[in-house]
């Protein structure tokens, strides 16, 4: 049955005041289309409440009214995630005004943040406490504590810390039918029952909507140091990553790939970016060492165990960043691989991973598989590679591929061929995006099935009516197989 729109809006607008009720299409086009642009929403409003307490309000309203929920935080999602479908009536709830840091904790090396808080100023906040909160990802200026808790982020930091589900202590959640969790737990360790908050990691959405979040902070980093070397292949990168391993122990903060390809494109659309050395291989890592003991001399250290790596042919070439400016400017090219690639017209990326050592000839079978099956497409790469988590990027000309049609066909091809090696290999389609609305049909094609079952139980228990941001991860039963 259809909710009644103007008793909805009458009363969502009595929890957070009309103006915080966005329905003119002027006001919510931000909200209703993805980063990307790929996926365009049909949410009855947006609603932008201010409190814990006006989002169990609001949660209680929609659920009686049988409207559902779209969480959304900073909409840097890129599997369309905080996209409302039209399959039912639906609101958007952006979690965004929801900025308070409540608490830091810097004896329990703890930060208690909203979910509405975007992590630049919660990195700030514990720089500002002599610590750091290590997660790092190109979006930092405008992706949101709930949407990464959602997504269960990774980022360049995962190597040494873990993705968001190591970092995250305790959670406050709102659950489909307005009850309130309060897991704003610090405790380090708590083996009293099932660990309730992973359950919401990663789970986009689904579950509940995440509200505020207890994060482990770490230490401040006092030295560090970062240099581009290229190398002549992905296997030199792995051994390259072990060796760096044996030399410097846990003191990696980030160990990137990026394709010689990948760069020229972050070159030629990235508003003036240089490279800071030729680009006369394939393949190049960008890297960071650091310590918190400020008597570690962390440039030395790079300098010496690249020489090393050169000596044991490893690397064919190194350029070592000699202060800050340097260090920002071999990270620039790793931060604006998105954009880039969202300026050099359709490109299609993918987000799988696979184990370490699998890695040179997965990119391999991949890239070989692409280019004979898909005209003209031309295929980059960059990632994680610590983590054996791979982009997988193809970018379609213009010239052959003219319409949107042409260009989600050509897309349907290339993600197929890139989630069938990845499983091959037994890796995964998703290593950090999520599955949101983008992979729901490929989910259903490569997990086990009894797999998808124990979701679905667990979705149902959470949520019966399926208000809680329908047809993401799991497909609607309301739309049509
Ligand atoms: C330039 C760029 C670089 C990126 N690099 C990386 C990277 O290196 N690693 C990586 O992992 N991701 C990366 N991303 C993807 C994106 O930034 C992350 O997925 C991020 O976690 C999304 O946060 P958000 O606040 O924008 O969430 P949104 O996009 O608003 O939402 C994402 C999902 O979480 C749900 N959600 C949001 N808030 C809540 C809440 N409070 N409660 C419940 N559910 C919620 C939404 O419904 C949606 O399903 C990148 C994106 C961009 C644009």
């Amino acid at each position: 049955m259809n909710p009644d729109i103007p008793v909805l809006l009458e009363q969502v607008a009595q929890v957070v005041g009309a103006a915080r009720v966005l329905t003119d299409p002027s006001q919510t086009s931000p909200y209703q289309a993805d980063w990307r642009g790929r996926y365009q929403g049909s949410a009855l409003a947006v609603l932008m409440p201010g409190s814990t307490q006006e989002v169990v309000e609001l949660v209680k309203t929609c659920a009686q009214l049988n409207v559902s929920i779209v969480p959304q935080g900073g909409n840097t999602g890129l599997v369309g995630g905080a996209v409302a479908g039209a399959e039912r009536p639906s609101v958007i709830l952006n979690l965004s005004r929801l900025n308070r840091i409540r608490e830091i904790d810097a004896q329990s090396n703890s930060l208690t943040a909203e979910a509405g808080c975007i992590l630049a100023n919660v990195r700030e906040a514990a720089e500002e406490n002599q610590r750091q909160f290590p997660l790092l990802l190109g979006s930092v200026g405008s992706c949101e504590i709930g949407g990464l808790v959602s997504t269960n982020a990774g980022g360049t930091g995962v190597l040494r810390y873990g993705n968001m589900r190591e970092l995250v202590l305790g959670l406050e959640v709102v659950l489909p039918d307005g009850t309130l969790w309060n897991g704003l737990r610090a405790l380090r360790k708590d083996n009293a029952g099932y660990d309730l908050k992973q359950l919401f990691i990663g789970a986009e959405g689904t579950l509940g909507v995440v509200t505020a979040a207890v994060l482990k902070l770490f230490p401040r980093l006092n030295v560090s140091a970062t240099a581009m070397v290229s190398l002549s292949g992905v296997k030199e990168a792995v051994d390259l990553l072990r060796f760096m391993q044996e030399q410097v122990g846990n003191r990696i903060e980030a160990f990137e790939i990026m394709s010689r390809r990948q760069i020229e494109l972050v070159l030629q659309h990235g508003h003036g970016l240089q490279s800071p050395m030729e680009l006369d291989s394939e393949w190049y890592v960008l890297m960071e060492i650091a310590d918190s003991s400020p008597r570690w001399d962390a440039v030395s250290e790079l300098q010496n165990t690249l020489e090393t790596a050169f000596e044991q042919d490893l690397v064919t070439n190194a350029v070592v960043a000699t202060d800050v400016a340097k260090a920002n400017r071999i990270w620039e090219l790793r931060h604006n691989i998105s954009e880039a690639n969202k300026r050099a017209g359709f490109t299609v990326s993918n987000d799988t991973s696979v184990p370490i050592s699998k890695l040179p000839l997965f990119i391999d079978q991949v890239t070989e598989r692409i280019e004979r099956n898909v005209a003209g497409a031309a295929v980059c790469h960059a990632g994680h590679i610590g983590d054996g988590n791979i982009h997988v990027i193809a970018v379609l000309p213009r010239s052959v591929y003219g319409t949107s049609v042409e260009c989600e066909a050509a897309a349907a091809r290339i993600n197929l061929i890139v989630h069938e090696a990845s499983v091959e290999l037994n890796g995964s389609i998703s290593a950090e995006h999520g599955i949101g609305k983008m992979h729901v049909e490929r989910l259903e094609r490569f997990k086990p099935a009894v797999d998808l079952q124990m979701m679905r139980t667990i979705k149902a228990a959470f949520d019966p009516s399926n208000l809680m941001n329908p047809g993401k991860i799991l497909r609607d039963r309301a739309e049509k197989e």
